[in-house]
């Protein structure tokens, strides 16, 4: 399969389409991105890797960093964790908050913004320098120091997170944040602020389709784990577009509000995509026409 030309096929289509959605503004600073960006990169297991586009350029993770936040929480606390966290879709947008869900404190999933959070917490009860230490874990895991939180992101969004502000302090209310809030939201902020290119993000990500270890073979889950992320990824990772994104695409994903979206096909191969336009769910609109389209010429998905 001439997975090169059919990247490029991808990219020439869909980067002169009118339509590209809507970049963030909610986060001031994300609204200063350029919406013609548009990148693709593809690493199979195998580490054939192929890129096209604005493969190379780096770009904030945002949400796609809480399934790195997740990974390193359950290698942590083992299966305690979904004590704290559940593990079913919401239906609801990233930054809904129920309070009826949260009846007992218990968010949905740990992808929506309040599950996120309370895995941040868990983080924080670990780490002994917990920016520091969270950076060195996703280095670690692509294999390049050059990775970076973008710090004007984050204080962007640390000025303007009053929901977030507000699902960490109900969250605090039910007992499942243990640390100080004002710590936990500083900690999430810049863990969302993690700047990344196509290639780092299947890079970091390569261990969802390869059991729990890196490319270089080291291991960072059990297969264990690593099949449930994936299931959690499949299930609730596009929120209240994940039964649209696996009917289309059929992988487990994660999309964040940067424009990113990871994909990941078990033991075959890891897929990234950036444009930053969104559409009304907050998901990338070329990303999952892109994915789209790739898993249908190749017919590469879970399905
Ligand atoms: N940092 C963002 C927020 O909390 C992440 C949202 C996202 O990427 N969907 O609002």
């Amino acid at each position: 399969m001439e997975y090169q030309n059919i990247l490029e096929e991808i990219h020439a289509t869909l980067k002169n389409v009118p339509e590209k959605g809507t970049v963030a503004s909610y986060i001031p600073e994300l609204e200063k991105v350029n919406i013609n960006r548009f990148g693709l990169y593809l690493l199979m297991l195998n580490k054939e890797e192929h890129g096209t586009g604005d493969f190379d350029i780096p770009f904030s993770i945002q949400s796609i960093s809480k399934v790195l936040s997740l990974a390193k929480a359950l290698h942590f606390t083992g299966a305690d964790l979904w004590k704290r966290v559940d593990v079913e879709p919401s239906g609801n947008p990233f930054n809904f908050l129920a309070l009826l869900e949260l009846e007992k404190g218990i968010p949905r999933n740990p992808f929506i913004n309040a599950g996120a959070i309370v895995v941040s917490d868990i983080l924080l009860s670990y780490f002994s320098d917990p920016k520091k230490d969270f950076l060195n874990y996703v280095r670690e895991l692509a294999e390049d120091d050059s990775i970076n939180y973008n710090e004007a992101v984050a204080r962007s969004e640390k000025a303007t997170g009053f929901r977030n502000a507000a699902a960490a302090n109900l969250l605090k209310s039910f007992g499942n944040i243990h640390n100080k809030v004002e710590n936990v939201l500083d900690f999430y902020f810049y863990q969302c602020s993690l700047s990344m290119t196509c290639r780092q993000l299947a890079r970091t990500f390569y261990m969802f389709a390869n059991s729990g270890k890196n490319a270089s073979g080291k291991v960072f889950l059990t297969p264990s784990q690593a099949k449930r992320i994936n299931a959690v990824m499949l299930t609730c990772g596009f929120y209240d577009e994940a039964g649209e994104f696996a009917f289309e695409v059929g992988l487990p994903g994660k999309s964040g509000v940067g424009g990113g979206i990871v994909a990941v096909h078990p033991e075959k191969y890891c897929i990234s995509t950036w444009s930053p336009g969104l559409n009304e769910k907050g998901n990338s609109l070329l990303g999952m026409q892109a994915l789209e389209v790739f898993t249908t010429r190749t017919g590469l998905s879970i399905f």
